[in-house]
């Protein structure tokens, strides 16, 4: 029977309980262990039951516990010093108020736009990485104050759920969740609720609503298409995380973007915060909202070039993937026809994201590219997919040497209050006003050092048997559904057994089954009868992705047969309720990608704050901080291809397995302590704490990017004509660049110089209708291979320069070759403005036709 009508019953607290609701309300609960506590102690097990969600929680208690509860005195002083704490941290100065009394530039306001948030498994609204880093980049923007608010979708089924059947391969359901009975509050007006409204193309208008979800001190923003209003299709638009084809993915993006600003707009006026200053785009599924920032001008009279400057100058992008087939790419007539009424030129539009480059492919509109476009600023997430990142996007810059193409990195970072064992994180707590380098956040990474190795090894026990209890809790679970009975579930995993952890999601290049390659190897390490391994696995497959089903078959299978189903378990769906325990029960993190494809990877460092050794192929975030003192290195056997490398990078694994890793953890001292492995646990807090956490990142992102994107926006409303004199002047240049020559080029030495003499280089360059204001003239020196391309050039500008006959302008400088060696130079001339953000921004530079001048005699 279908109901006719549809109603929300809320609970009713007690007027002294009243807090309660106030409490779940706030995700802060999600990593603030104390409040945690507290619903616990509403009903334990119901806390349980409920999969640890306050809100429902609260829906089901009995009337009769919340009745002792109102004169349960220690109760009530608990709900009363944790609601104090919630005040204090709303309300309290935090990092950033201190930052901002210093810097002049930090920006009133950032809107952080991502299609997906990882915050609690109550609220599942992301499918990996992508979305829990967004949700650490909230939770430390709230734990330091950063004013930052969140904007994304709110998916009504959320990412899959995933079961096994019995022969291994992956189920997907999709509950339908309720918005009423998830931590979320509709966005209401005195008229009601706040809707938007954004055009899809051929007359079709998509309405959403907006839920408000508030993490600590930052608002999320989630749209939702569930509306009434929506009569058609459209009302579906936000039916799935990454579900439907791209027409759907592209209403999602629409939405996400266009409706997202639209949002930012009626939550300020709302609460009259001030306007973000500074957009950032969390990969590119949420680029559009720079042209919503354009069109909002070009309605005011502003037009096209003069607006795309403004928008640009507070946007940072940040790209998230070195996997060409994990870039998000549309045909270009889906997107002609999205913008086609939008309110903006719209060859303008389409080659804000068209690849007119060597290689690109015409019919597609890129998002990535248009996240460059859009941005002033852009970043990968790793040292080492920064440098990925320039190389696979030279060609939008391709006058320039891949070192500065402008894409930056910040290295990811994960949220320790989230991701820390408690009784860990307790150990770590620092006396308040203690101070030193290794006190970072009210935690001293290095407090391991003062405590015993017994200490540590029992608690490292205890954080293994919670993993323990949990998964044989979820696996009797999945084993019942599969039919393959429950009685040995009991017998799973061992508390003083090494535990391997692998959990990711199953794109091929993160290779699941690579332990898989040598069976017999494997098998022999988890039955070896006086020291072996144990391997906890878990990781959803993208449902339209049949090739990672079935190596999540192939693992499953190999997990079932009897003689190692104790000691090598696949856990099915993965998510952060899993996550929590996993990390902390590991001694050895897992990680083989095919390098250079993890961008970060942030797993790892999840499993590092933990004490846990990572055992990795040196990509993504462990290129950059391995030490043999935290774990160990996969080499990676690149050049080699397919099968091949896939074995040499397998026996790598197994080998460091049976030589380093077993014998290390199974030497024992006669307390029954292994004193090198627990060093091992005390190095790796302390050396890789401060670094991996996000709260670092978030700093660095304020003070790389947002303010420096906050102080170019201002800059250029602040210049005598503002952005549109920067428009205007890239124009000019634009037009007048073919008229650059750098016409005659000299130096007075011969091929042979010694070590440090200088080098005279002088040369003629024709500006044409620019003036010398308008560019830099630069000597590029570096070392030359027998290809004559300059290696890490470095830029020497020239001095100014002089007039000469012909309109020509004359420059001259010297450069001294500091090693022996082939080195090569040449001149360049580059547009120079004091509001470009990088010598490559325009892509233009003007080289010297031909070779230079033999020197005269
Ligand atoms: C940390 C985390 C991820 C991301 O892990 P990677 O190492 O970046 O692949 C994915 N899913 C969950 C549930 C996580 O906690």
């Amino acid at each position: 029977m279908r109901a006719i009508r549809r109603f929300t019953v809320r609970p009713v607290l007690p007027d002294v309980l009243k807090g309660l609701g106030d409490l779940a309300k706030n995700l802060r609960w999600c990593w603030n262990t104390e409040t945690a506590d507290l619903f616990r102690s509403v009903d334990p097990d119901l806390w349980e039951t409920s999969g640890h969600d306050p809100v429902r929680l609260l829906a089901d208690v009995s009337v009769e516990r919340l009745d002792q509860l109102t004169r349960d005195k220690r109760f009530l002083k608990n709900l009363r010093g944790v609601e104090a704490d919630l005040a204090d941290y709303l309300s309290g100065d935090l990092w950033y108020s201190g930052y901002a009394a210093e810097n002049e530039s930090a920006p009133r306001g950032i809107a952080y736009f991502s299609p997906e948030f990882g915050i609690t498994e109550v609220l599942p609204q992301y499918s990996g990485g992508l979305g829990i880093l967004a949700g650490d980049h909230l939770k430390s923007a709230s734990d330091l104050g950063v004013p930052i608010i969140g904007v994304g979708l709110l998916y009504r089924q959320g990412y899959f759920r995933q079961s096994l059947n019995a022969a291994g391969w992956q189920q997907e359901t999709y509950p339908l969740l309720d918005p009423n009975a998830l931590p979320l509050t509709l966005l209401h007006d005195d008229a009601g609720p706040v809707t938007v409204e954004v055009g899809l193309g051929g007359g079709r208008v998509l309405h959403a609503q907006v839920w408000l979800a508030q993490v600590g001190r930052v608002p999320l923003l989630l749209l939702d298409s569930d509306v009434e209003s929506n009569a058609g299709p459209e009302r579906e638009t936000t039916d799935r995380l990454y579900g439907g084809g791209t027409e759907h993915r592209l209403a999602q993006e629409t939405l996400l973007g266009i409706g997202g600003v639209r949002a930012v707009r009626a939550y300020c006026k709302l609460t009259g915060i001030p306007a973000p200053e500074v957009y950032h785009t969390n990969e590119g599924h949420a680029g559009f909202q720079g042209l919503e920032r354009i069109r909002e001008q070009t309605i005011a009279g502003v037009d096209f070039d003069t607006a795309l400057e403004s928008a640009r100058a507070g946007t940072v992008f940040t790209t998230h993937t070195p996997v060409p087939a994990g870039i998000d790419r549309f045909p270009v007539d889906l997107v002609r026809h999205q913008f086609a009424d939008f309110g903006l030129p719209l060859d303008r539009v389409l080659s804000l994201g068209t690849e007119d480059y060597d290689g690109g492919d015409r019919g597609v509109f890129n998002m990535a590219v248009m996240g460059f476009r859009l941005g002033q600023r852009a970043n990968g997430v790793s040292l080492l997919h920064g440098e990925v990142s320039r190389e696979m996007f030279q060609g939008l810059w391709n006058s320039f040497d891949t070192s500065e193409v402008p894409i930056s990195s910040i290295t990811n970072g994960v949220h320790h209050l989230t991701w820390v064992h408690r009784d860990l994180l307790a150990l770590l707590e620092a006396p308040s006003g203690s101070t030193g380098d290794s006190v970072v956040d009210g935690y001293d990474w290095n407090a391991l050092a003062g405590v015993e190795d017994k200490t540590i090894w029992d608690l490292k026990r205890t954080m293994r048997s919670d993993l323990i209890a949990f998964t044989r809790r979820r696996l009797a679970e999945s084993s019942a559904n599969r039919g393959l009975g429950t009685d040995w579930v009991s017998n799973v995993l061992d508390p003083d057994t090494i535990t391997f952890g692998f959990a990711r999601r199953v794109p091929s290049y993160k290779r699941l089954t690579l332990m898989l390659r040598e069976p017999e190897r494997l098998r022999a390490l988890l039955t070896d009868p006086e020291r072996p391994i144990q391997i906890v696995i878990a990781g959803k497959s993208h449902p339209a992705d049949e090739g990672g089903k079935a190596l999540i078959q192939q693992m499953v299978q190999f997990a079932d047969a009897h003689d190692v189903r104790e000691r090598i378990v696949f856990l099915p769906d993965y998510d952060i309720g899993m996550a929590k325990p996993l990390y902390p029960g590991c001694d050895v993190w897992m990680n083989n990608p095919l390098r250079p494809y993890e961008a970060c990877g942030t797993s790892g460092m999840k499993a590092a704050l933990n004490g846990a050794a990572n055992l990795s192929i040196l990509d993504g975030w462990w290129d950059e901080w391995y030490d043999p003192a935290f774990g160990w290195e996969i080499p990676s056997a690149e050049g080699v291809s397919g099968d091949q490398r896939d074995d040499l990078e397998a026996r790598s694994l197994y080998d460091i397995i049976e030589n380093e890793i077993v014998p290390r953890f199974y030497d024992h001292d006669s307390k029954g302590v292994p004193r090198r492995w627990v060093q091992m646990f005390r190095e790796t807090v302390a050396g890789l704490g401060p670094k991996v956490l996000a709260s670092r990142m978030v700093r660095d992102y304020v003070t790389h990017l947002y303010a420096p994107s906050a102080a170019s926006s201002r800059a250029l409303e602040a210049e005598t004509g503002g952005p549109e004199a920067l428009a205007e002047w890239k124009r000019k240049v634009r037009d007048a660049w073919g008229g650059v020559v750098v016409d005659h080029v000299q130096s007075l030495e011969g091929e042979q110089v010694e070590v440090n003499t200088p080098i005279h280089v002088s040369a003629l360059v024709d500006l044409g209708a620019l003036s010398p204001e308008d560019v830099e003239v630069q000597l590029v020196t570096g070392r030359v291979g027998s290809d004559d391309q300059l290696r890490e050039p470095r830029i020497n500008p020239f001095p100014e320069g002089t007039e000469v006959d012909g309109g020509l302008r004359r420059y001259e400088g010297t450069v001294q070759a500091r090693r022996a060696g082939s080195i090569g130079y040449t001149v360049r001339v580059v547009p120079h403005h004091p509001l470009l953000a990088s010598t490559a921004e325009m892509g233009l530079a003007a080289l010297p036709t031909g070779l230079s001048s033999p020197p005269s005699a």
